[in-house]
């Protein structure tokens, strides 16, 4: 069911037997020179929508913009702070949960260690606040898609804009995939903070794009939907 799609009527009656919902985030990021800037949305909101194929289940509208600090500088990049994350993120789960929704996925195309911890600081103070009958739950896809793509994909250390993504893409949107970035592995000189990043991370690519295909971009997918999916049923079976 997808959120924006339905009617006032038709979500009305749905709502009565399905208590769950997907909410798809993603990010406006620079992803390498052959990437959508759309990438984390695109790949999460598609992949959230062929779940809905399969269990009973909402999908509310993607959440497009996100935490991004190694890509700031990027061109391209649009980034939100981890404090309006969460008051987003809040009053969604909020709203949905006044529209007598009780179960919240919150799955995150976009990777960021900062952006994920922002998201699970909101569910957690959801937990707090809401009714003891709601589940929360935050899920990063890119970790998944890392799970699932170990014995499909060849790069080592893969990552943003990698393998993986240009795999996905050129399977859910290949029109969006425009050639292939160079192989790079950034260096930051941690633990220092850098105002410059581009410096570090010219074309941001981590990875290899190069080893991307749309037959393991079709594999990757349906991992992920298939573990997505067993995660509904999770969330709706959970209780403490
Ligand atoms: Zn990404």
């Amino acid at each position: 069911m997808i959120l924006e799609e339905l009617s006032m009527k038709e979500f009305e009656k749905k709502a009565t037997k399905i208590k769950t919902v997907i909410i798809p985030v993603g990010s406006l990021e620079a992803h390498g020179p052959h990437l959508p800037l759309g990438t984390d949305t695109i790949e999460v909101y598609e992949i959230a929508k062929r779940v809905a194929q399969l269990v009973d289940v909402f999908v509310a509208p993607p959440l497009s913009y996100g935490l991004c600090r190694s890509t700031s500088k990027h061109p391209g990049t649009v980034v939100i702070t981890g404090d309006t994350l969460r008051n987003l993120i809040k009053d969604i789960v909020k709203s949905l949960h006044s529209n007598n929704l009780k179960r919240f996925l919150i799955i995150s195309g976009h990777a960021s260690s900062l952006h994920l911890a922002a998201l699970q600081e909101a569910g957690e103070s959801l937990l707090e606040e809401l009714p003891s009958d709601v589940n929360i739950a935050v899920v990063s896809a890119y970790a998944l898609a890392q799970e699932a793509a170990s014995e499909i994909c060849e790069t080592e250390d893969d990552s943003h804009a990698g393998e993986i993504e240009t795999s996905l893409i050129l399977h859910l949107k290949p029109h969006l995939v425009k050639g292939r970035g160079k192989e790079e592995y950034p260096h930051f000189p941690h633990p220092l903070l850098t105002r410059n990043k581009r410096k570090y991370w010219k074309n941001a690519v981590w990875g290899n794009p190069h080893k991307a295909s749309t037959k393991k971009g079709e594999l990757i997918s349906q991992l992920l939907i298939n573990k997505i999916s067993e995660l509904v049923r999770e969330i709706e079976k959970f209780k403490e």
